[in-house]
């Protein structure tokens, strides 16, 4: 596919232009300018109002900035993460490999203060009141709300695991950057070529489709190139490879040829650490280094909030109004990111795009309007395959009034021919432009 195309096919989300319009500069103006026509025109009444967002993540961050930047004065914005400063999921494949450091991907919150004027408190929410309207925070505090949005992620399911508690401890996801995220590096960098990286690939939904197979191209391309050889087994638990199929299934059959092998419908049924296996209905595998992904769900604050937030995906995800996110059980709750139930991926750069729709509506709202009746939203993945080369899929998401959901438009979702040095390139600027956009 031609990066003109690939353009059209991302710069029709009339809420997402930022990002799209800074990464690829002039080439993008003519696409830009046609969408421009989509975005509602501001009116003169003034929103006033006081809106909680919890979660400093890629969701609610990006919502607190745009909240006060479109409310204006009027509008008092706190966001609250436990977490002085972000660290960034995305591009922490490369962490493990030594291509990026954690401290490249972390990101404050002082802009967000200092240039927008939110106010953000390093705390965590513990409960959620929707009749008496507040927040109550870990140090007992408790804060009303007009608003609330709500962005903390996701968590996991407990893994059938057994063996020592120090060799147990060595069983991670790393799919939360971070600790986790250092103790696979360290694993990783570890290994010899006589060795094997197991990663299992839970049920879907799970956050960024192909962030597995990403870091599984990762990993081997580290290990032929560094250690002179080494083996990757890919244990999904899902029928088939859940996003560039045409892509990966290029890069396991050729550029990582005789290091990965992929094995579809592997669902975990236990892990032991002493022995390093893996048992799974598929048999049973046997690594130096395993990377067990287990499955997903909203964060805690969705799923243990005791007032029925998870509706969605038996009781694992946020069911929402797609044009407002506002939660479909309580109104003046709004679920946005990976811990919301929608038809779109849960990925950084949709969590962005929702967060900007929903914070759109909330001024509406608060200033007793109607909100927008078709809003659009894109997506964005670029993965690297090697060292220097990358991949990358698109889709842009448009309201369908019947059925009440995003569906996408066009040809769905589209990915890239192959794997290039200039999508690595261009892969660079998007990271830049999206956490740009985001946190500054
Ligand atoms: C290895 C990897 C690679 C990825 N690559 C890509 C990619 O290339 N492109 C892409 O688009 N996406 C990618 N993603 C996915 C992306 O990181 C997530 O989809 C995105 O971070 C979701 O944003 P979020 O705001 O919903 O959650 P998060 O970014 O996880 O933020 C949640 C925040 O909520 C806070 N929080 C939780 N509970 C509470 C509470 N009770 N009170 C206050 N705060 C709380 C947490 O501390 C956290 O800061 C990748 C993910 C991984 C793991």
């Amino acid at each position: 596919m031609k990066r003109r195309s690939f353009l059209n096919n991302l710069g029709a989300s009339a809420l997402g232009l930022g990002i799209i319009e800074n990464s690829f500069g002039q080439e993008t103006k003519n696409v830009v300018n046609d969408i421009h026509s989509l975005i509602q025109v501001p009116s003169n009444i003034v929103a006033t109002g006081r809106v909680i967002v919890i979660g400093g993540g890629m969701a609610g961050t990006t919502a607190a900035k745009y909240l006060k930047l479109w409310g204006g004065t009027g509008v008092e914005v706190t966001l609250i993460e436990p977490n002085a400063s972000y660290y960034s999921n995305i591009f922490s494949n490369m962490v493990l490999v030594g291509e990026r450091t954690l401290e490249q991907l972390t990101f404050n919150y002082n802009l967000l203060r200092t240039k927008y004027g939110v106010s953000v408190l390093q705390n965590s929410v513990t409960g959620i009141n929707p009749s008496g309207k507040s927040v109550t925070l870990n140090s007992g505090k408790v804060l009303p709300y007009d608003k609330l949005v709500i962005a903390p992620g996701i968590d996991f399911e407990p893994i059938q695991l057994s063996g020592t508690a120090a060799n147990q401890a060595k069983i991670v996801h790393a799919w939360k950057a971070g600790q986790q995220t250092t103790s696979l590096k360290n694993q990783v960098q570890a290994m010899t070529k006589k060795d094997t990286f197991i990663i299992t690939i839970p049920p879907k939904p799970y956050r960024c489709p192909p962030g597995p197979y990403e870091r599984a191209c990762v990993v081997a391309d580290y290990l032929k190139r560094i250690k002179g050889g080494g083996k990757v087994i890919i244990l999904d638990a899902n029928p088939s490879i859940q996003a560039e199929p045409e892509n990966f299934t290029n890069a396991f059959n050729n550029t990582h040829k005789g290091i990965i092998t992929y094995v579809p419908n592997a669902t975990v049924i236990s892990i032991d650490a002493d022995k390093g296996t893996v048992n799974t209905n598929q048999g049973t595998f046997t690594g130096k280094v395993i990377n067990a992904i287990p499955t997903h769900k909203a964060g805690s604050l969705i799923t243990n909030s005791g007032i029925g937030l998870a509706n969605a995906g038996n009781g694992k995800w946020a069911g929402v109004n797609v044009l407002t996110y506002e939660s479909t059980v309580h109104q003046n709750i709004h679920i946005i990111g990976d811990a919301s139930s929608t038809t779109q991926p849960k990925a950084g750069h949709i969590a962005n795009a929702e967060a900007k729709v929903c914070a759109d509506a909330i001024i509406h709202m608060l200033k007793g309007e109607a909100v927008n009746p078709s809003p659009m939203t894109n997506s964005a993945c670029f993965t690297p395959i090697t060292k220097s080369t990358a991949s990358w899929l698109s889709v842009v998401f448009r309201y369908d009034p019947v059925s009440k959901t995003m569906v996408p438009t066009g040809n769905g979702v589209t990915e890239s021919l192959g794997a290039t040095k200039d999508n690595y390139e261009d892969m660079i600027k998007w990271f830049n432009n999206l956490m740009s956009d985001t946190f500054s």
